[in-house]
């Protein structure tokens, strides 16, 4: 099966679903990540410092990208995509120029499933992501029959109404040690508990989903839209 994931940022999918993207590479499915912001915010920097904050803003891009593809690597993905949509500030460019690079990813791979951020995020790159996903798989003739949102810890569960409803849970007891392990690798972007994005805190949702769904340790998606031929 030709799997897409469009995540916002790096280190989304991993949150979201590294157990399950470790399943899918096990299966040999085809599985590409295309990140569309750069997971790097600019700092607001006056003129004489601009340029060396430049440079610092790509160092750390190139790091996190760095980061991203030792993940990808420890989860067997080979696909692995990255845009320069601004982090953080995705509303400051037109939404139909994010839906036409999502279309242009679809046309290449040709998923039958997609999995992208959830539309009630917090983090405005995730909501716009989420919504030009599905903008992109309008459901004329096209390759996409399973539209799946994941959630970002730190992003979904802070967003005030909560609304992620997950209705689809994976199993991933025995890939739940290599999704932390992968997310280690984003050493800027993993943090001290109690903080969401801790190892800790990784294994208690795994677990918390596991327990509404008859599993040790589970993953947890919302389906967005499922077509049966
Ligand atoms: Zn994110």
């Amino acid at each position: 099966m030709n799997i897409l994931i469009i995540a916002a940022h790096p280190d989304d999918e991993i949150l979201g679903m590294g157990g399950t993207i470790l399943k899918h590479t096990s299966h040999k499915d085809n599985v590409t990540i295309v990140y569309m912001a750069t997971g790097v915010t600019a700092r607001k920097a006056s003129e004489d410092l601009k340029s060396r904050e430049d440079k610092n803003l790509q160092n750390e891009i190139l790091e996190l990208r760095n980061d991203a593809l030792k993940a990808a690597k420890l989860l067997n993905v080979k696909n692995v995509k990255f845009y320069d949509f601004p982090d953080n500030q995705m509303d400051s460019i037109t939404l139909l120029k994010v839906v036409k690079a999502i279309e242009k990813e679809i046309k290449s791979v040709k998923p039958e499933r997609i999995y992208t951020n959830h539309y009630g995020d917090l983090n405005v790159d995730h909501k716009i992501v989420s919504n030009a996903t599905i903008t992109a798989c309008r459901p004329l003739k096209g390759p996409v029959k399973e539209i799946l949102s994941f959630e970002v810890l730190s992003s979904t569960e802070w967003s005030y109404p909560y609304s992620f409803k997950p209705n689809y849970f994976v199993n991933i007891k025995k890939e739940l040690p290599k999704k932390i392990d992968a997310m280690k690798m984003f050493k800027s972007e993993i943090r001290e508990f109690p903080h969401p994005r801790s190892p800790e805190n990784m294994n208690y949702v795994a677990g918390r989903w596991g327990s509404v769904s008859g599993f040790e340790a589970a993953e947890a998606f919302e389906i967005i839209r499922k077509i049966e031929e």
